[in-house]
């Protein structure tokens, strides 16, 4: 495969320059003295010419376009069919779109690669309807597996199940006899495993529960194949590792999933030692035709793999501009669903529970000092409003001893805020990096969750908008779906896909359609400092763009999720194409 980038910008930059000024040499030489020394140099042919096309640019200066050229990887052109076609030569590809739209490469902000890699490796469980089910699912994806491998599932929910007991394992030991296998509960909190599983991990009858966990027993007190909460250990202790072949071939898959869903780029937030290697492999052997801007896994304390990895400095456009290393991703609090996001006052539905911080206030201090002494930016996850004060603050106190003008450093989510504390992300420069569609998937309890009067605090783009800040937009995969149209949907309407609740919840917090846009597209780059790289249909950025089957910015609301996407391209080339 070519890199996709083969002129790093400078070298580009370069060969214009050369170009413009032999060209006005040549002009002032040869032209009469009245010819304008302004004109165009006839520039070499491009490479793609797309026409017929309803082009948005993201770009002020020309926000509509019907036509754009590529040359060398890069935006060479925008503007009418006319424009373009003047620039074709003879190994030019000319594309007529039929009208279609098209817009920048859109990028997910906020997502785990190497999680939606996982999640696309194992057998999907989620809105399976019995046991039965589970049982042929997990066969349909893995019968002929080799005798002794592993197979792992993820997403079943017996509360949604005719019988609402836990499952017995009786039907899937006896449907894969020669595998151990390890199904999770779509909360993490218990597995569901055969009898080969339990003769690995050694559990008899005699096993005791651990504490704060339950092996669930038949009446003879036999286990019956769930495990709970710290009982799950008892059973992944024997689970195998994933190989590095493993890991790679899974972030692979993602990769080529988030192209599937248009995407050209994404934010991983928090990638491990191992991921990043695997991401420079990609690099480095022309694989990655993605722009991965990966946050450093920073985990909870101090650690050397951390001081490992910022002792090699911040990086940015590795590999023809296929990779950034210069960001930390760290924690502050826990999630809404579980009740470990952190509050100012009791959970509504939990009088005596406030969720708890993660990591230690002043480790969030330290690594901010360490980030900013060393030209890294960091990205603390920040749920509750306790959670997103106690970042605020540690971000606060150390720009107070370390100022640095142009940090970005952001918080992820902040999706409960204090009203005080709103302004702060402007006065301060963090950016808030939300996902539109924790919003439609949350809605249904976090009233009961919150309370209605913090209810104008959570997912408050408006709010956050009017203050001056930019809002990166994303979707937390494998936590929701890839298809980045989602939160585009959810961020103009704070409706779920069947249209509830009509009107859309707590409404004056929408988007317009052009900052749901620029929240997919340039937003994004700025909270990872490419805006002069990629985020418009700019020329002399990278022609990363996604061609759709409609037009989401001027289709019915809910039309927006019927939409195509007919394919991604990443610095001019195809890495998606609708079949
Ligand atoms: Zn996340």
């Amino acid at each position: 495969m070519n890199r996709l980038v083969n002129r790093p910008l400078d070298q580009t930059n370069r060969h214009t320059l050369a170009a413009v000024t032999l060209s006005i040499a040549l002009s002032i030489a040869i032209a009469p003295l009245h010819a304008p020394l302004h004109a165009q140099p006839s520039a070499a042919p491009v490479d793609l010419i797309i026409t017929n096309a309803r082009i948005y640019t993201v770009d002020d200066s020309r926000p509509v376009v019907s036509a754009l050229a590529v040359r060398g990887g890069r935006v060479a052109f925008v503007g009418d069919a006319r424009g373009a076609m003047a620039l074709r030569g003879a190994q030019t590809r000319v594309i007529d779109l039929g009208g279609r739209t098209v817009i920048p490469g859109m990028v997910d902000a906020h997502g785990h690669v190497a999680g939606l890699g996982d999640a696309l490796a194992i057998v999907d469980l989620v809105g399976s309807t019995s046991v039965e089910d589970v049982v042929a699912r997990v066969v349909a994806k893995f019968d002929g597996k080799s005798a002794g491998q592993w197979i792992a599932g993820r997403g079943w929910d017996q509360n949604r199940w005719g019988d609402t007991r836990f499952p017995a394992h009786d039907k899937l030991s006896a449907a894969l006899p020669n595998n151990p296998v390890i199904l999770t509960r779509v909360d993490g909190h218990a597995i569901f495993v055969n009898k080969q599983a339990m003769a690995l991990a050694g559990i008899t009858a005699a096993t005791k529960d651990p504490e704060g966990g339950q092996i669930i027993r038949d009446a003879a007190g036999n286990p019956s194949g769930v495990f709970v909460d710290n009982a799950m250990a008892l059973v992944r202790r024997v689970v195998p590792a994933q190989t590095r072949d493993e890991v790679k071939a899974n972030v692979v898959a993602a990769i080529a999933d988030a192209q599937h869903w248009g995407l050209t780029g994404a934010h991983d937030a928090g990638a491990s030692e191992q991921v990043l290697d695997i991401y420079e492999e990609l690099g480095r052997t022309d694989e990655m035709r993605f722009r991965m801007y990966a946050m450093i896994s920073g985990g909870r304390t101090e650690s050397a793999m951390l001081d490992r990895l910022i002792a090699k400095g911040p990086r940015s456009a590795l590999y023809g501009g296929t990779l950034w290393i210069r960001s930390i991703k760290l924690y502050a609090d826990g999630a809404m669903g579980s009740r470990g996001a952190a509050l100012l006052d009791p959970y509504s539905d939990d009088a005596k529970n406030n969720g708890l911080l993660v990591s230690d206030p002043a480790f969030l201090k330290a690594i901010s000092l360490k980030a900013l002494k060393t030209g890294f930016q960091l990205n603390t996850h920040a749920i509750g409003d306790r959670g997103n004060r106690a970042t605020l603050d540690a971000f606060e106190a150390a720009l107070k001893e370390v100022p640095v003008a142009d940090h970005r450093f952001r918080i992820e989510h902040a999706q409960i805020l204090n009203y005080a504390d709103i302004p702060r992300f402007a006065q301060l420069g963090v950016i808030p990096s939300m996902q539109a569609s924790h919003q439609t998937s949350d809605m249904y309890w976090v009233g009961s969750r919150l309370g209605v009067h913090r209810l104008p605090g959570a997912y408050a783009w408006r709010s956050l908008l009017n203050t001056g800040v930019v809002i990166p937009n994303g979707s937390d995969f494998p936590v929701e779906y890839v298809n980045p149209l989602i939160s585009f949907h959810s961020a103009i309407s704070r409706q779920d896909a069947n249209e509830f609740p009509a009107g859309g919840w707590y409404p004056e917090q929408v988007m317009t359609r052009e900052e749901a846009l620029k929240s997919m597209t340039i937003w994004p780059a700025y909270a990872a400092f490419q805006e002069n790289e990629l985020g418009s249909l700019t020329p002399g950025k990278y022609a990363d763009f996604t061609v759709l089957d409609q037009d989401i910015m001027r289709v019915p609301t809910s039309l927006v999720l019927k939409t195509r996407v007919v394919s991604t391209w990443v610095g001019g080339k195809a890495v998606y194409e609708a079949k």
